[in-house]
């Protein structure tokens, strides 16, 4: 069994104006492509690596032989980190989660703003290329982090609910060098009810 790239949940033109069509191909046909590609290529001498999802394979990464853990680490977190953007965004989505996921996000930061706010803090500043983030640590805690290159939060065993490419391939065609004006308009294709889902499935 190899990994495989998932299709995109909706058309490349979905996400207009806020993300549009040719970064959404090339990002999804090219960037995602190759990780998944690389994936496959750097475990083919991993006796048992494919036969787990991909969640698990980052799950259980000091399992992974050390020759090609840096590989996957790289490729599955690049796999991984990308299935999970494209069902986190979609088109005509409501502008805040609802339920047990907006009564925790309160509870934790303070107001939905005040989550808003830090989370666009943090993915301004994350120099160089990386991820923001809305996980469930450990302890079974919201919090806001950011990773580097392709780093998984699944790696430290954070369960992720939200994801924030800032990788330049992520908006440069449309928004040059402009990051905070990407992410303010990011904000408008979150697919609350996707990350509703997930924080309800990891709190059953
Ligand atoms: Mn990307």
């Amino acid at each position: 069994m190899t990994y495989q790239l998932p299709d995109l949940p909706y058309a490349y033109y979905a996400l207009e104006p806020f993300i549009d069509k040719e970064t959404m191909q090339i990002h999804h046909d090219k960037h995602h492509a190759t990780y998944v590609e690389k994936l496959n290529a750097s475990i083919e001498e991993c006796n048992g690596c494919s036969d787990k999802s991909i969640e698990e394979l980052l799950l259980s990464i000091h399992q992974i032989p050390e020759h090609v853990r840096q590989a996957v680490i790289n490729n599955g977190g690049g796999h991984a980190n990308h299935s999970l953007y494209w069902i986190i965004m979609g088109a005509n989505g409501k502008k805040q989660p609802e339920g047990k996921l907006a009564d925790d996000i309160k509870t934790t930061f303070g107001s939905f703003d005040q989550f808003k706010a830090e989370l666009t803090a943090q993915a301004i500043s994350r120099f160089g290329s990386g991820w923001a983030w809305l996980n469930v640590s450990e302890k079974g805690q919201l919090h806001i982090e950011t990773t580097i290159n392709q780093d998984s939060p699944l790696l430290k065993g954070h369960k992720p609910l939200l994801c924030l490419d800032v990788w330049e391939h992520a908006y440069y065609l449309k928004y040059k060098n402009k990051r905070a004006d990407y992410i303010e308009a990011w904000w408008n294709v979150v697919n609350w009810n996707k990350v509703e889902e997930l924080y309800n499935q990891f709190k059953k």
